[in-house]
């Protein structure tokens, strides 16, 4: 998995130190936002605005040189008012405490919006996988879940895929969960290959609960699918499934892109090739010369507009210039509170993250129960029980922004939120 390459990376600049606080700050808002609407008074505020648990960790890894290097690694525990956390690892240079914290609290948001019995949790390793072998990865995840493991477990903390990490990961985690439990426990995480007790349909979850949202809110504005014209940021789990499925669905995806670059192509871009070439991290454009920048993409005109790439893509600066009329937001973060602002003036649709990206989660939880039950579903029960979930939460999100009349990053943390302080007030905490 070692790469070379040194061209810089255009839509992971945004993402240093100042911006996760942001994040943090941003996320606070509206959630402070949402309980205002709903009535709840503050002291729920303050406990919903911080993680309950954060634990912060360094991982001792052997290099292939024979070095030792040693990694920071967190996991974030939101809060556990609905049941256990649950939520992806990342591994990416740029992780953060305040980043993985508001993540934490997306996490719960999310659960609350499919209804899931979950609330919010993060990890993350201040690492970069495209610059380590094999080895030295699974080294890294075997630390990882060694420095983490008397906080974690399936009944109290369950992670998961996020950014740069995928089945195998979740393999050796596992594996390494289970070797210190003493017995083989698959429950632990999700996202594991379907021979360890992963869940069909769970590689392609992301995307797949995207594309529903992307139909609803397409039957919103009158759009049909097919010849609608698609650009999306991003092509890695979620981008790339999601340009496959709306491919074949027959939209014209005209713009993709990835860390170095984007391609466009007014008159669709040939996509199966693209998925073919596209390597493990979702890396593509570096095999072309006429390519565009992160930046020309999110501009360019199209029907729909996809950030499945990283957070702060569209800002104040260019939310005036974005030509698409639906924004379906596939990554964690992508829109400022600013841009949600200034996009909804100019009456463009956004489907905020929290909702479109909770497809991922919600089979995540099919998995978790399918290991529970010991009986495994196959692929069309997952699908079918996934559109359910997504189209209620969608509807439900729909309809909050519309009788509230707020928009719809507001409604569904309206809607994410409720659940989590209802259950918090139960149990008297609040
Ligand atoms: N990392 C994904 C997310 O942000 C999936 C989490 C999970 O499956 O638990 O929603």
């Amino acid at each position: 998995m070692a790469s070379d390459k040194t061209a810089h990376f255009q839509n992971e600049t945004d993402s240093s130190e100042s911006s996760a606080s942001n994040l943090l700050e941003s996320t606070r808002k509206v959630i402070k936002e949402a309980l205002e609407k709903l009535g709840y008074p503050d002291e729920v505020y303050e406990l919903l605005k911080d993680s309950l648990r954060m634990l912060k960790v360094r991982i001792p890894v052997r290099m292939d040189d024979g070095s030792v290097k040693v990694f920071t690694g967190y996991r974030a525990q939101h809060n556990d008012a609905v049941g256990p956390t649950k939520g992806g690892v990342r591994f990416h240079p740029n992780v953060t405490e305040d980043e993985v914290n508001a993540l934490a609290i997306w996490m719960s948001i999310k659960a609350g919006i499919v209804d899931l019995p979950y609330g919010g949790g993060k990890g993350g390793i201040v690492c970069d996988p495209r610059e380590m072998s094999f080895r030295e990865l699974e080294n890294l995840s075997r630390g990882y879940v060694r420095a983490i493991s008397q906080f974690v477990g399936p009944t109290k903390d369950i992670p998961a895929p996020d950014i740069f990490t995928n089945s195998q990961i979740m393999a050796w985690m596992m594996d390494e969960y289970s070797r210190i439990d003493e017995f083989n426990n698959p429950g632990f995480i999700t996202g594991k290959p379907i021979v360890l007790g992963g869940s069909h349909g769970r590689e392609t979850a992301t995307a797949k609960g995207v594309t529903i949202c992307i139909e609803e809110a397409a039957k919103k504005r009158g759009l049909e699918i097919k010849d609608s014209r698609v650009v999306i940021q991003g092509f890695g789990n979620a981008g790339s499934y999601l340009a496959k499925f709306l491919h074949e669905a027959g939209a014209k995806v005209v713009g993709i892109s990835d860390a170095y670059g984007a391609l466009y192509d007014p008159e669709g871009l040939d996509i199966n090739y693209l998925l073919d070439r596209r390597d493990s991290f979702g890396t593509v454009t570096t095999l072309f010369k006429n390519t565009i920048t992160n930046k020309e993409l999110l501009e360019l005109d199209c029907d729909i507009l996809v950030p499945a790439a990283v957070q702060n893509q569209i800002t104040k600066e260019n939310a005036h210039n974005i030509k698409a009329d639906i924004i379906v937001e596939a990554a964690n973060g992508p829109t400022t509170i600013e841009a949600t602002k200034i996009l909804t003036e100019r009456g463009k649709l956004i489907v905020p993250d929290v909702l479109a990206s909770s497809g991922g989660v919600t089979v995540s939880y099919f998995e978790w129960v399918q290991n529970n039950q010991g009986y495994y579903w196959s692929e069309e029960e997952v699908e079918e029980k996934l559109r359910k979930v997504m189209t209620k939460a969608f509807e439900t999100i729909y309809n909050t922004a519309q009788t509230r009349n707020v928009d719809m990053r507001l409604a569904a943390y309206m809607v994410g939120v409720r659940k989590m302080a209802e259950a918090a007030r139960y149990r008297g905490w609040v």
